[in-house]
């Protein structure tokens, strides 16, 4: 799982959130034709400041089945606690994976490790918000020890507080060095995330491509500028299908 298959890109695409069932289901089925490997929604939103946009909650969860039984495609949703990774897993998600924002946290993460005890569902786990390669790691260490057998690793970038074109600074040496340190882990790029905007998003699912990088997981919604969250990052399914000809 999450490998390159005949040198294609293993691909995870959708919306950065579940907001209402005719989006996601509209987004799940512009991209169904597309190739991509598996369907990406937020359905819990970790929001920086109160206020945002926090998700439908477990409502979505539903809305995710009847993108399998209608397009096919499997999903994937990212969960924060043990109860998240029990909703998930009741509602047949296929694949979890744990955001920086938790990944951060290694009572966070071994809560979520401990949920995941006995059910070898395929995790991905994204990079730390902050460039600590031990961190990453770690989290990779705990979901592994309790049994976890498909795990891949998600570059999200890193915060940082000097102001660049990315949102999140890629620091591509901590990726690398984590592929030197597990090269078994397969290892996708969140361009979206690292981007914050559209128009860098080719330039970096390129350099993930050309360092050899397993897939990408890009953010796509139906009508961009109209997103409940990340709006100035997501994608159209057009522009989607076009960006990775
Ligand atoms: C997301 O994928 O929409 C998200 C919140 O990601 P991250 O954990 O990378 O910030
Ligand atoms: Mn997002």
């Amino acid at each position: 799982m999450f490998q390159r298959k005949d040198n294609r890109p293993f691909l995870i695409a959708g919306p950065c959130s579940a907001e209402t069932e005719e989006q996601v289901l509209q987004t799940a089925h512009g991209l169904k034709h597309t190739g991509i490997h598996l369907f990406r929604a937020g359905v819990w939103k970790p929001r920086t400041r109160p206020g945002a946009f926090e998700g439908v909650g477990a409502g979505a969860l539903p809305w995710l089945r009847r993108v399998k039984q209608e397009t096919g495609l499997q999903t994937t949703i990212e969960v924060a606690n043990g109860n998240q990774v029990y909703e998930a897993l009741k509602h047949g998600v296929d694949v979890l994976w744990v955001g920086a924002r938790s990944t951060v946290n290694p009572f966070s993460v071994q809560e979520i490790a401990d949920a995941l005890k006995g059910v070898d569902v395929p995790v991905l786990i994204k990079n730390p918000v902050n460039p600590d390669l031990e961190l990453w790691l770690g989290a990779i260490e705990r979901v592994a020890n309790a049994g976890v057998t498909r795990i891949g690793a998600i570059h999200r970038g890193f915060s940082a507080y000097a102001k660049s074109r990315f949102r999140n600074a890629p620091y591509w040496e901590l990726p690398i060095e984590l592929r030197r340190r597990m090269p078994d882990v397969p290892l996708i790029c969140d361009n979206s995330h690292i981007c914050g905007n559209r128009e860098d998003l080719r330039e970096v699912a390129q350099q993930a491509m050309d360092l050899n990088y397993d897939g990408l997981m890009t953010e796509v919604h139906p009508l961009p500028d109209e997103a409940w969250s990340d709006a100035k990052q997501q994608i159209t399914p057009e522009i989607y299908q076009a960006l990775i000809q």
